[in-house]
Order: structure tokens, then C-alpha cells, then sequence
């Protein structure tokens, strides 16, 4: 029997093991993550789990896939767990950003594990400040028994709220073992069914007041979650912040000023050790215990302030709470001398120790006017922290040496800006006679054509010219997160349980970016889906700069041209079609067959960018009003409400609709001419005669631009 399945008992888990327990008990259905210790065994965990319970889980090929692949899984309602040390966060940070604008709307659960004294190598960071920069809500266990108990209830907060969580643990919680109670494994309690809802002000970043909305809605998220975790005491029975009393009465005759301790992450396990053997010497020092971290609980921190005049914060890397504190006594006015890594006292690097903790509440009594009983200035040579501890005469020079702090960190926004400025309603069109129109629409045919409308089909976008797709008529995109990520998503759209075809689409661009990791990865899964590459050889949207795909350096010269194909097979894909996108039959036909096609299929759409000026056919076209038959039956008007194309123009000023073509813009890409039903689209100069081109005439055409190379 598995160690992590045994219930009713008190289990010995490491921290790592805990977050993976408490996920399985909570439902989680889709767990990734990219090994790297610390941090390796939350996954390596559950995986002998998959089968029994139902699990997806991966080894995805980098840490961004990974929480692409898991955030597609929450997308569609699931809860999802995506892995990492710290390293990998900052691999994943472009998609993070994304995510957390979006939020979820099943849960997602970040682990993230800081190797804090960097036993394991790699840069030491401190990961709080991906939770700032994304309004993420973050907890941070100071034992394994917390990191159950939080990941427990960042699973909750998270699909109550929306917002992905993280569980921020640090080297030494992640391999520590402690006993710990553990619940029941309740998983069917928690599955819903998968179930994905277009929605692109949410999903995407094509609108700047969409981007403006989902921030405002990231800091409401935040906000809310901050309120849930004050709850979980009475909700879930586990105190997210605590105080632990001391006796901070001061009488009038006394010359020692109140102490406290304000303290976040591992540095409490050891307060708590220090607390079990001197019990006495704690009896007068409260200690404010902070399992959030972000949002940092303001009130309770005022509060715990209001009763010291002296108190010591105590957190392994960075003055990210020290800092906070400082801010938030100077907008209260309150005054209480803070000490911590500010004043040069605790280090910035590397992980505390015993001895450290010691010797900084030497200094707490010193300053509280005590006298020092703590042993002082303890340099074990095994402790990273403490290579690094200054000494306490030191920390008045440190004092000195403090550049002002940045007291503009206000949580209550005096300066609020009103995110509600509308922005120019203006819809992003594809130019005339794009090649991604043409490849879009070959989609929507394929999907009506294979029984299914375009809403029950997911497409997932990427980053580029290509996500535009997502908007009228075409509605082809859902989704848009980073570079390359459309992949990812959909896998784990697949993961979640969607059974309908689902296709990623991404440009040739966003493939080699990113999207060669993501291919790997879904062709690793087993997964069916399909990836639409439009590759126009370029980075069209920015400028028409060359990628690996344009045979030409950035400055002009002949180089290799990479073979996109060539790529796609190389990942292990097995189904590969090169198409022209104008070739529509064709195109349908390949998408079709693609949707079908068990495990990941590739469709390329190769042609290039229209801005570069090429006439796809030889005339642009023109409208024969003989033979339009809007009003009198083209009720839909397919050409004008299908095709999207800015050089089609509708008039509503006659009788009937009035349809006509901007000869100067068109490019003769035929697509019109194939939506019409009534052949009444026809290349400028056969409009009249009898040997006018048809629309199926286009279809197929050799065209101008395979004859340039
Ligand atoms: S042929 Fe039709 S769809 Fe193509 S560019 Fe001209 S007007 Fe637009
Ligand atoms: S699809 Fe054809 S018949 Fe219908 S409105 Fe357009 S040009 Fe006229």
C-alpha cells in the first residue's frame, strides 16, 4: 500500500508529501511539474496514484508547460496542481502573469519550493515576489503539517475565489518529516464535470480594457482571498495568523520596553523549538504567527503592533514583510521601532538556523533594555545564514547606511485611478486576404462539416497576428496566454476530460518561441488534439522581423532555413500536412482528417504575410449585382458575415443590402468568391462575360506567390 493512500492515521510525511496528500484528498485530477529539487517529490508522489484515482499526471517538458497544461485542466472547472523549485517559476513567469489576469474557474494550486541556502543549487530568490507582482494569494507552511493543512485550503480558496494560489515552502519544510493527522481521501466530492466557456474578455489579452478589467478583477480576487483565509480558522479549523500571547503590560515604573515577534515560514518551527526550552523567556514576548503572505493581513498586524514598542520580524531571504510593515506604520503614524534585516541585523541570504533566531532576540532584549541571555554571535561553519550574520555593533551602521524606504506600497489606493476609462470601441481584423482568415475559416467549415458548431469545438490562440482569429465573424480562438502556450492549454483541456476535438493554433513565430516545448510535451501525453501552425515565415506582426523559418539573418544575409515540418516530425508527430491555406478544400479537408486523427496532429497553413504586398490572384474581385442575391435569398450574406474581410463592404442604405468590394484593398484571395453560394463574386474582368470565373475556380489555383521564390 502506498504510504499517501492510508487514512484514519497519523502518517509521517515529508513537505513535499503533504501537499501531495492534501491534493489528493481534495480531488485534484491533473498534477504536473518539472522535477528540480527541492520540490521533486510533491509530483513524483502522485504519480503512482494516477491510475488508481484518475489523475493526469506529468513530468511536463518545462515548468511553463507545465502550469499551461494545468491551468487548461482549471480552465475547464477541475483542480489542478502544477509543481516546481524555484527556478521553474521564473521559466513559467510569462504564462504566470497571463493566468493570473484570467484567473480560474476550477482551482490551481502553484507548490513552489525556494531553496533558501541553496543546498541544491541554482540562484537563491525569493519566489514572494512573483505573488506581488501578480496579486497571486500565498501562503508559506512553516512545518509539513501546515503545508497539508494550506493546500488544503488554497484548493478551496482558489475555486472559490479564482484565483490560482500559491504554497510557497522552502527547502528545509519541503524535506522535513513530521506525523500529522491527515483527513479523508474525498475526491468524488469535488469533481465536477469538465467544461470550458468562451469568454475572451476573460481568456484572452486582445483588448487594452480587457487587460485594464482583469487586473482590476486580479486585485478584487486577492482581496477576497485574503478575507476567505481570515475564515479558515472556523472554516477548515487551521489559523492562517495567529498570536501567540505574551504578558505586554508595562508598568509605569518599568524601564524595558514590550516586545513582539512577527514571523512567517520556517523561522516559526524554530521560535516554537526555542519556545519548548525556555519557556519562561518567551513568557513576556508575543509572537504574531503569519501563514499569508500575500495579502499580508494589515489589520492584524496594527493590531499585534498597537500593544509593543519593539518588534523583531523574522523571514528567510528578502524584507518583503519587514518592508510592508515599515510602510504600514507610516501611513498609521504608528511608532515602533522594527527590527530585522532592514537595520543590518538578520541576513538576506541564506536559510536561518537556531543559533541566528538566538542571537536576534539577543538583540530584541538589548533593545527591549533586557539583559541578554540568548547566546550571542554563534558562527557554526555549517550554516550558510550565518556566514552572513553581521555583528550587532554592525547593525547601528547598518542602520545608518538604510536608504529610505519606499513607503508606496498603499493598500489603499488614495490614488485610485478609474480603470473604467472606455477605450475607442475597435475590433482587430485580419488585413485583406490574410492567409490566417483563409486557414480560420478552413477551420469553421471543418468543424461544422465534422457535426459540430464552432462553440462546442475548443480552439486555443496564442500571442501574434494569428489570436485575431478570435474575433467576428470568424470566433475561432478562445484562448490566449503567452508565447507558445496554446499548446499547452489545449493538452490540458484534454486532460480535464473534453472529449470533443480540441485544436491549439499558433503561429510559426510562437512555434519556435515556445510552442516546440509545448508540441513535445502534448505528443508525450498521448493526447488527442490538433495544432494549427500559421506559418508565414515571420514575426509579421511586430514588423516582419525574420525567425528561423525566413532564411535570413536579422541583417539580411542567406541562412539556414528551418523546416517547420521537418520540426513537428522530429517532436514525434506521426500526422503532418503542409498546406496552402488557399487552397480551401484542401484545407478543409486536411482539418477534418486531422480532428480525427488519434494523438497529436499538425496542420502547417504556409503562405505569406499580405502585408508584404503580394496579389494572391491576378484581379482583385468585384461583385456582379445581377447575379447577388442578398435580400432576395443570401439572407446570411456569407461573403460579408462569414469571411470578415475589411476590403468587403455592406451598405444598408438601399432597398436591399448592397454588397461591393474595395478594389483598392482586395487582394484577390478568392475567399469571398468560395463563401458566396451564388458564384456572385467574380475576378474584376470576367464580371459581365460568360466565362467568368467561378468561385470553385479558386479553389486549388496555382498561385502568384508559390512562383516568387
Ligand atoms: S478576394 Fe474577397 S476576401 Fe479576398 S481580399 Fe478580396 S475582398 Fe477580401
Ligand atoms: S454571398 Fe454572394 S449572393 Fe450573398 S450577399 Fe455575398 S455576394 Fe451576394
Amino acid at each position: 500500500m502506498n504510504v499517501l493512500t492510508v487514512t484514519g492515521k497519523r502518517l509521517f510525511l515529508t513537505g513535499d508529501e503533504a501537499v501531495a496528500r492534501a491534493a489528493l484528498e481534495v480531488g485534484v485530477e491533473v498534477a504536473t511539474g518539472y522535477p528540480g529539487n527541492p520540490g521533486t517529490k510533491a509530483i513524483t508522489a502522485l504519480i503512482p496514484l494516477a491510475q488508481q484515482y484518475g489523475m493526469a499526471v506529468e513530468w511536463s517538458v518545462n515548468e511553463k508547460v507545465a502550469l499551461e497544461v494545468a491551468t487548461g485542466a482549471a480552465w475547464a472547472g477541475k483542480r489542478s496542481l502544477v509543481g516546481m523549485k524555484m527556478s521553474g517559476v521564473n521559466v513559467m513567469a510569462d504564462s504566470l502573469l497571463s493566468i493570473a489576469h484570467s484567473g480560474v474557474t476550477g482551482a490551481l494550486v502553484i507548490y513552489a519550493v525556494d531553496d533558501v541556502g541553496v543546498y541544491y543549487g541554482m540562484v537563491e530568490q525569493d519566489t514572494r515576489y512573483y505573488a506581488q507582482l501578480t496579486s497571486l494569494p500565498l501562503l508559506m507552511p512553516a512545518i509539513p503539517e501546515e503545508a497539508y493543512a494550506m493546500t488544503r485550503i488554497a484548493f478551496t480558496v482558489s475555486e472559490q475565489t479564482g484565483a490560482p494560489v500559491f504554497v510557497l515552502s522552502t527547502t528545509a519544510v519541503a524535506n522535513a518529516i513530521t506525523a500529522m493527522k491527515v483527513g479523508k481521501i474525498e475526491r468524488d466530492m469535488h469533481t465536477r464535470p469538465a467544461h470550458f466557456a468562451r469568454n475572451l474578455a476573460k481568456f484572452t489579452k486582445a483588448a487594452p480594457q480587457w487587460c485594464r478589467d482583469q487586473h482590476t478583477d486580479t486585485i478584487k480576487r486577492l482581496e477576497q482571498a485574503g478575507e476567505l483565509f481570515k475564515k479558515a480558522s472556523e472554516d477548515y479549523g487551521t489559523s492562517l495568523v495567529f498570536t501567540i500571547p505574551g504578558q505586554v503590560e508595562r508598568t509605569p515604573s518599568s524601564e524595558i520596553k514590550r516586545s513582539g515577534i512577527i514571523v512567517a515560514g520556517v523561522s516559526f518551527a524554530y521560535l516554537q523549538e526555542l519556545r519548548q526550552h525556555y519557556p519562561e523567556r518567551f513568557a513576556d514576548i508575543p509572537i504574531l504567527k503569519l501563514g499569508v503572505v500575500n495579502p499580508l493581513p494589515q489589520r492584524e498586524i496594527l493590531d499585534f503592533l498597537a500593544h509593543v514598542d519593539i518588534a523583531l520580524v523574522l523571514e528567510e531571504l528578502d524584507p518583503i514583510i519587514e518592508t510592508q510593515v515599515m510602510a504600514l506604520m507610516a501611513e498609521t503614524g504608528l511608532k515602533v521601532e522594527i527590527s530585522g534585516k532592514r537595520d543590518g541585523l538578520l541576513p538576506r541570504v541564506g536559510d536561518y538556523s537556531l543559533e541566528l533566531i538566538e542571537t536576534a532576540l539577543a538583540h530584541l532584549d538589548e533593545l527591549a533594555g533586557r539583559s541578554p541571555v540568548w547566546i550571542k554571535l554563534r558562527r557554526p561553519e555549517s550554516s550558510a545564514g550565518m556566514q552572513e550574520m553581521p555583528s550587532l555593533a554592525g547593525s547601528k551602521e547598518g542602520v545608518a547606511n538604510q536608504e529610505t524606504p519606499d513607503l508606496n506600497h498603499n493598500g489603499q489606493n488614495k490614488f485610485h485611478i478609474h480603470s473604467e476609462i472606455a477605450a475607442l470601441p475597435r475590433s482587430l481584423e485580419f488585413c485583406p486576404g490574410c492567409p490566417h482568415r483563409m486557414t480560420y475559416y478552413a477551420l469553421n467549415r471543418a468543424i461544422e462539416q465534422s457535426g459540430f458548431t464552432k462553440d462546442e469545438v475548443i480552439t486555443t490562440g496564442d500571442v501574434g497576428c494569428t489570436i485575431i482569429g478570435m474575433n467576428a465573424p470568424l470566433d475561432a480562438c478562445w484562448t490566449e496566454v503567452s508565447m507558445g502556450a496554446s499548446i499547452g492549454i489545449a493538452q490540458g483541456f484534454k486532460y480535464a476530460g473534453i472529449e470533443r476535438p480540441v485544436l491549439a493554433a499558433m503561429g510559426d513565430g510562437t512555434f519556435y518561441h515556445n510552442g516546440i516545448a509545448g508540441l513535445l510535451n502534448a505528443v508525450q501525453s498521448g493526447v488527442n488534439l490538433t495544432l494549427i501552425i500559421l506559418d508565414n515565415s515571420k514575426i509579421a506582426m511586430t514588423g516582419m522581423q525574420p525567425d528561423p523559418g525566413t532564411g535570413r539573418r536579422t541583417t539580411g544575409e542567406p541562412s539556414v532555413r528551418a523546416d517547420i515540418a521537418m520540426l513537428v516530425r522530429g517532436c514525434g508527430v506521426e500526422y503532418v500536412k503542409r498546406l496552402n491555406p488557399y487552397d480551401l478544400p484542401k484545407m478543409i479537408n486536411a482539418l477534418q482528417d486531422a480532428m480525427l486523427h488519434p494523438g497529436v496532429s499538425v496542420v502547417i497553413a504556409e503562405a505569406p504575410c499580405t502585408m508584404q504586398g503580394v496579389l494572391i490572384n491576378e484581379e482583385p474581385v468585384q461583385v456582379d449585382q445581377e447575379a447577388c442575391m442578398a435580400g432576395r435569398g443570401c439572407e446570411d450574406t456569407p461573403c460579408y458575415h462569414k469571411v470578415g474581410c475589411p476590403s468587403v463592404l455592406l451598405s444598408l442604405e438601399d432597398v436591399r443590402p448592397h454588397l461591393s468590394i474595395d478594389t483598392a484593398t482586395c487582394v484577390a484571395c478568392g475567399l469571398c468568391v468560395a463563401a458566396c453560394p451564388y458564384d456572385a463574386i467574380k475576378p474584376l474582368p470576367a464580371v459581365g462575360k460568360e466565362e467568368s470565373i467561378t468561385g470553385n475556380a479558386f479553389a486549388g489555383v496555382q498561385l502568384r506567390y508559390l512562383l516568387q521564390d
